[in-house]
C-alpha cells in the first residue's frame, strides 16, 4: 500500500467530504448513459428500443445499428433472447484545490438485464494528481480490485467497499488514461493557471475521449500556445497532439498540406492520423479517409501507407482492397511493390500494381531478387578476384591466392566447416578480401582461409575455425611481408 502525501490526504478529504459536484454533472452522465441501450429484435422484425420503450418493425439485422424512430438515436441491434449486456464508458472531472489539479475518474456502467431492463451506475474509482514529475501520480479507493489479472471496478455499496480510502495506484499498466472529460467547469479551473488561455474546455467539448493528464503534463509555455493557436482555429483533435506538428513556420510547414486544406481540415475536426492520410492522398475526401484508416497499424503509425503511396497513388490502393475485401496485407503488399518496381514492373499496369494471390506473387518476386542479387555479387567477386590475383603467392610447399567466385566461397564454407561464405558481400563490396591458402601438391583441397583487410591479415583459420599451424604462419607472414605490403 502507497504512502500518500499529507498535502494529497487533505486535498481527498476535501473532495470526499466537503466539495459538491460541479453544475451539470448529473446531466452528463445521463447524457452519456443514453449511448448505453440497444434495439431488441424478436420475431417477425419486431424491435423494442430500450431508451425510450418504443416498438416498431424493422429489417435491419441483428448486430448492426438502426436509429430508433421515437427518439432517434443510434443503437446496435441484439436477438430477444439476450439475458445480459453489459456497458461501459469512463467519464472524469478536472478540479483544482489548493493550487493542485486533481483529475477524477467514474466508471459508468450499464447493465441490460434478461427483461431488457437497464441499470445505470456511476462510481468514482480514481484520481490522479498532475505533477510535473516524470511518471503519474494515480491513487485508487476500495472499489478496485484485481482478479485473476484483470482490474474490476465495484459498483454495488457494502460496508466492506470502502470508497473513501485511497491508496497509491503501483502498477506499471495504466489504469486509466483515456476518458469522457465534463466540460462545464474546466475554464473556471483553470483561470488561475499557466492554462488560463489554453481553450482545453474548447478541445474538451469537441473530442470524445481524451487523455486530459498527458494535455495538463510538462506543458511549457509554447506549447499551450500552440493548444491556443490550434483551438482557435478549431483544429480540436489536432490540438491534442500538438507535439507531433512542428512548432514554426507557415500553414504548409506545420501541418504538411496547403492553405486550401484549412476548411476541409475544420469541417471535418481532422485527427492527427487523418491529417497523415490526407498528406498522402492530396485529395479532401473524407470517406477515402476514412476507408484508408483501417489500415493505420496501432496509434498513428502510416508507415504501410506512406510506403504504398511511393509506388501507385492511395486511390488505386482503395480500388485493390476493396477488390480484395477490405483485406489487403499491407506489410505484404509494400514489399510486393518495392520488388516489382526493383524488378522493373510496369506498376501503371493493374495486371502488375494487383496482384490476384499477394502471397504467391510475393514470394515469386522475392525469390527473383535473391537470384539476382547473388549474379550480381558473383560478378563483383570475379572482378575482384582478378585484381587481387597479382597478390598470388607461392613456395614449394604452399600456394595462397583469392577467392574466386562465389561457389568456392561456399565450398571452403563446406569444407572448413566456417561461416566465409556469409562473407561474400563484403567481399564483393571490397570492404575485405578472401584468400585460400592450399599445399601446392592438394590445390583443390582447403587448407587455412584468410581474411585481408588493408593489406592486413586481419584473420587466418583452418578447419573448424581453428588457428594456423607455425609453418603455415610462417608462410603467411612472409606473404604479408613481401607481397601485401608493397601493393598499395
Ligand atoms: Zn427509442
Amino acid at each position: 500500500m502507497g504512502y500518500i502525501k499529507v498535502a494529497y490526504r487533505n486535498i481527498f478529504r476535501q473532495l470526499d467530504y466537503y466539495t459538491n459536484f460541479p453544475v451539470g454533472w448529473d446531466k452528463f452522465v445521463n447524457k452519456n448513459a443514453k449511448y448505453h441501450n440497444l434495439i431488441i429484435k424478436s420475431s417477425k422484425k419486431k424491435c423494442h428500443c430500450t431508451n425510450c420503450n418504443y416498438d416498431f418493425i424493422s429489417s435491419k439485422k441483428v448486430n448492426e445499428e438502426t436509429r430508433c424512430p421515437n427518439c432517434h438515436n443510434k443503437y446496435l441491434i441484439k436477438r430477444s433472447n439476450l439475458h445480459f449486456y453489459e456497458f461501459k464508458d469512463y467519464l472524469s472531472i478536472l478540479d483544482i484545490l489548493d493550487n493542485i489539479l486533481v483529475i477524477r475518474y467514474f466508471e459508468l456502467k450499464t447493465i441490460i438485464d434478461e427483461k431488457h431492463e437497464h441499470h445505470s451506475s456511476v462510481v468514482e474509482f480514481a484520481r490522479e494528481i498532475i505533477t510535473n514529475k516524470y511518471g503519474r501520480s494515480i491513487y485508487v479507493n476500495e472499489r478496485v480490485s484485481k482478479c485473476q489479472g484483470h482490474i474490476h471496478i465495484y459498483h454495488h455499496n457494502n460496508e466492506y467497499v470502502n470508497d473513501k480510502k485511497w491508496r497509491e495506484y503501483v502498477r506499471y499498466y495504466s489504469i486509466i488514461d483515456f476518458s469522457i472529460v465534463f466540460p462545464n467547469n474546466i475554464k473556471k479551473v483553470l483561470k488561475n493557471t499557466k492554462f488560463k488561455y489554453s481553450h482545453i474546455w474548447d478541445l474538451v467539448r469537441n473530442s470524445v475521449y481524451i487523455d486530459l493528464s498527458k494535455l495538463l503534463k510538462y506543458k511549457d509555455g509554447c506549447e499551450i500556445n500552440k493548444i491556443e493557436f490550434l483551438a482557435k482555429m478549431k483544429l480540436y483533435n489536432l490540438a491534442l497532439k500538438t507535439n507531433e506538428l512542428n512548432n514554426e513556420g507557415n500553414f504548409q510547414e506545420v501541418f504538411g498540406v496547403s492553405k486550401d486544406y484549412y476548411p476541409f481540415m475544420k469541417k471535418y475536426n481532422i485527427t492527427y492520423t487523418q491529417l497523415k492520410i490526407l498528406r498522402l492522398l492530396k485529395e479532401k475526401n473524407i470517406k477515402k479517409i476514412r476507408y484508408l484508416e483501417r489500415y493505420v497499424n496501432y496509434k498513428d503509425n502510416t508507415d504501410d501507407l506512406e510506403e504504398i503511396a511511393n509506388y501507385i497513388s492511395l486511390d488505386r490502393f482503395i480500388k485493390y482492397s476493396k477488390m480484395h475485401h477490405k483485406k489487403v496485407k499491407t506489410y505484404l503488399y509494400k514489399d510486393y511493390l518495392r520488388f516489382a518496381k526493383i524488378i522493373g514492373l510496369d506498376l501503371k499496369n493493374n495486371k502488375y500494381a494487383f496482384p490476384k494471390n499477394l502471397k504467391a506473387e510475393h514470394d515469386k518476386l522475392e525469390e527473383q531478387i535473391e537470384i539476382q542479387n547473388n549474379k550480381i555479387i558473383e560478378q563483383a567477386i570475379s572482378k575482384r578476384s582478378k585484381e587481387l590475383s597479382i597478390n598470388k603467392y607461392n613456395n614449394d610447399k604452399f600456394v595462397i591466392l583469392p577467392a574466386p567466385n562465389l561457389e568456392s566461397l561456399q565450398d571452403e564454407s563446406i569444407q572448413q566447416n566456417n561461416c566465409v561464405r556469409t562473407y561474400a558481400e563484403k567481399y564483393a563490396s571490397g570492404m575485405s578480401d578472401i584468400y585460400f591458402m592450399r599445399e601446392a601438391k592438394k590445390p583443390k583441397k582447403s587448407l587455412v582461409t584468410v581474411e585481408v583487410k588493408n593489406n592486413k591479415i586481419i584473420q587466418s583459420r583452418i578447419k573448424n575455425n581453428e588457428d594456423p599451424s607455425e609453418s603455415q604462419m610462417q608462410f603467411l607472414n612472409k606473404w604479408e611481408n613481401t607481397v601485401l605490403n608493397k601493393v598499395a
